[in-house]
């Protein structure tokens, strides 16, 4: 049983390399926007799109200071003042990106991995992950007893994103290439490198041995992100993922449903079923 005016939702707003958003929201209207990779425009026409206003987003939480993660955050922090929150270093990275306006400091707060703290209920852990940025982080949000995480954008799987994403029952998480369709692919050698090496990104294979490592019944919905568009198809990423799960957990398809967050435009709306408390 579960009381149902206590779930949460999830869905994304773009993912992969030319722009990620993901959405987290309870059904009292309190939001919470984790990167915006993509112009302000698409940003609020996403939001429309899932019924959110720009003025119930709470909070914009940055995971790394990449353009595919902060594209429209000049816009929304001059038109629309939300709170951002993200590590020292990404923020000291974002003060040097071009439109930055030093009156953005003051919604601008800096958070600590694995230092919780309360926003409108929520309660926000973050973590850091291993990536060619500045201080980059993950993070998870609990919100009465449901846990939903977002964590992209990472070379290799630590200690730390393993602790971080435990016990989610829902969460976005990167599966960004196909190991052989980007070591055949047209890349230059040195790119390859970088998306291969520890602060570069993580395998479909890869992260569905993530996956099965932390999962459990509890787990309803996992989106895979930030799919490589050269280097991966969202067919092969599900299969991928799968087959890792499949492996380990045979029936994990009566409790976890798989899906992959779309490119360029909202994914499915989620709502998570909330556990008795
Ligand atoms: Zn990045
Ligand atoms: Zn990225």
């Amino acid at each position: 049983m579960s009381n149902s005016e206590n779930n949460l939702w999830i869905s994304t707003i773009a993912s992969g390399s030319s722009g990620n958003s993901s959405i987290i929201g309870d059904l009292s209207g309190n939001n919470i926007l984790i990167d915006c990779g993509i112009s302000c425009k698409r940003i609020v026409e996403g939001l429309n799109e899932l019924s959110v206003g720009v003025e119930d987003i709470k909070g914009i939480f940055i995971t790394h200071e990449h353009t595919d993660h902060i594209n429209g955050l000049m816009m929304l922090m001059k038109k629309y003042k939300i709170p951002v929150f993200a590590s020292l270093g990404t923020l000291l990275a974002i003060t040097k990106c071009r439109g930055f306006d030093n009156s953005y400091k003051k919604i601008m707060h800096k958070i600590y991995a694995n230092c919780a703290f309360d926003l409108n209920g929520f309660e926000v852990n973050c973590f850091n992950i291993p990536h060619d940025a500045a201080e980059p982080l993950g993070f998870s949000f609990i919100k009465n007893g449901t846990k939903v995480s977002v964590c992209t954008d990472f070379g290799m799987v630590t200690d730390e994103i393993e602790e971080g994403l435990r016990g989610s029952n829902a969460m976005v998480v990167e599966a960004n290439h196909d190991e052989r369709m980007l070591e055949a692919g047209r890349y230059p050698f040195q790119l390859k490198r970088r998306i291969l090496g520890d602060k570069g990104h993580i395998s479909n294979e890869n992260s569905g041995k993530l996956i099965t490592k932390i999962w459990n019944e509890n787990m309803q919905h996992i989106f895979l992100g930030h799919l490589s568009e050269d280097n991966n198809m969202p067919e092969l990423a599900l299969e991928t993922v799968r087959c890792e799960l499949f492996m380990k957990h045979k029936n994990y398809e009566e409790y976890t449903k798989i899906s992959v967050a779309n490119r360029n435009n909202i994914s499915e709306k989620v709502v998570i079923k909330s556990p008795i408390i």
